[in-house]
């Protein structure tokens, strides 16, 4: 009997890297459900290869392919009956209720949509406990997390070390990086993603959020997770032990090998994707680290700082750098302006409870319209 697997985002960049991890394993999933935004083509094609009993559009012209339509498809798809898998790889906060009603029908969540567990993360983690779901980390740093830790005390760990690739600007002066064109900021020197998450990359507010990512998902205090910059990509991350002690996962850069240890964690299976590892050509004979640049990469301080705080302050960081990379994608802003807006928006925070859907949406809503207000200033 194969594993049902729902699809959200599979017209995307993890999306895609799914179905090709899935494509080399019939033999154990089947996929149940897709659901795309509006790339009808591609979705057309995905389900006439997979065949999948539920395809949702959020937002499909008339004749489309889909029997799900609007944004109620994405929580059709995550709580599909047939699905004991949910891989969620939409961007942003749209994902979030997916994730809630997935856990709460008690189904894994293999999540890259990592922007909801900063959202929320209280809410998420709460949810995956009380509905007999689990929330499993396809973000690699966070796969590499759980792979040193599985079949290891929780309490034995004193620290984690997530690496950073430093993205496009790692060496560039702080001045020119303000002005950075989109294309610039694209241009990731060792993963291939979606365009948010790549100027998350470069602007380094994707560590930031990481760094709440960990601390909700291992239920570690942020001083214990600590990041370095490692322009190879090959070091995943570190952990460290109590007695000193310390473990790290390995691997080019690739997000099939996280994306099928979501799928089939704690056991492995064998797999012959990704290009193997070798330790004579990795890096190119050399693994660097060094730390970050808080000169370049004000934002990444920003999100600590708001992790830090707790409460909505986490959304309202999140929500603050959604709609100014949006900004930025759009030719509306300058790069320098993303930090900026996530500042102004963080100054005007006046803090609050996470611990309901209403009062993180509240927070949300609230960043957002007043990160519009400063973007447009
Ligand atoms: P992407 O832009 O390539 O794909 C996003 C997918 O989400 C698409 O299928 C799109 O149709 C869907 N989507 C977008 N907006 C939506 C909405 N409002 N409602 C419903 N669906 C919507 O992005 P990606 O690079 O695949 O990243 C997806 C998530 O995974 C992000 O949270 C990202 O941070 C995380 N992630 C990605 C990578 C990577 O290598 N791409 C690595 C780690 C984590
Ligand atoms: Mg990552």
């Amino acid at each position: 009997m194969t594993i049902g697997v729902a699809v959200l985002g599979s017209t995307g960049s993890i999306g895609c890297s799914t179905l090709a991890v899935l494509e080399r394993h019939r033999e154990r999933f089947r996929v149940v459900a897709l659901t795309a935004h509006s790339n009808a083509e591609l979705l057309r094609i995905q389900a006439e290869r997979w065949k999948p009993a539920y395809v949702g559009i959020v937002n499909g012209g008339k004749g489309e392919v889909g029997r799900g339509k609007g944004t109620a498809c994405l929580v059709e798809a995550a709580t599909h009956p047939d699905a004991s898998i949910v891989v969620n790889g939409i961007v942003g906060a749209a994902g979030l209720e997916a994730t809630l009603a997935a856990l709460r029908a008690g189904k894994r969540v293999a999540l890259a949509n990592k922007e909801t567990l900063v959202m929320a993360g209280e809410l998420v983690m709460r949810e995956a406990r009380a509905g007999g779901g689990e929330v499993v980390p396809v973000d690699s740093e966070h796969s590499a997390v759980l792979q040193c830790l599985t079949g290891r005390e929780a309490r034995d760990v004193s620290r984690l070390i997530l690496t950073a690739s430093g993205g496009p600007f790692r060496t560039w002066d702080p001045a020119r990086i303000t002005g950075a064109t989109v294309e610039q900021a694209l241009q990731h020197p060792t993963w291939k993603m979606g365009r948010k998450i790549t100027v998350d990359s470069a602007t380094l507010v994707n560590k930031a959020l990481e760094v709440i990512e960990a601390h909700f998902l291992f239920d570690l205090a942020y001083a214990q997770v600590e990041v370095v910059v490692h322009p190879q990509s090959v070091v995943h991350a570190f952990v460290e032990f109590v007695d000193g002690s310390v473990l790290a996962q390995l691997g080019f850069p690739s997000m099939e090998l996280p994306i099928l240890y979501a799928l089939t964690h704690p056991a492995r299976v064998a797999d012959h994707g990704p290009r193997r590892f070798d330790a004579l050509t990795a890096g190119g004979g050399a693994l660097t680290f060094e730390p970050v640049s808080a000169a370049r990469f004000p934002a990444y301080t920003l999100g600590r700082a708001a992790g830090t705080a707790g409460g909505t302050a986490p959304a309202v960081f999140n929500a603050a750098n959604e709609v100014a990379v949006q900004a930025f994608l759009d030719g509306r802003i300058a790069l320098g302006r993303i930090p900026e807006i996530i500042e102004c928006v963080l100054a005007d925070h006046a803090g609050g409870d996470a611990g309901s859907l209403e009062a993180v949406l509240a927070a949300d809503a609230r960043a957002r319209r007043r990160a519009l207000e400063v973007a447009c200033s």
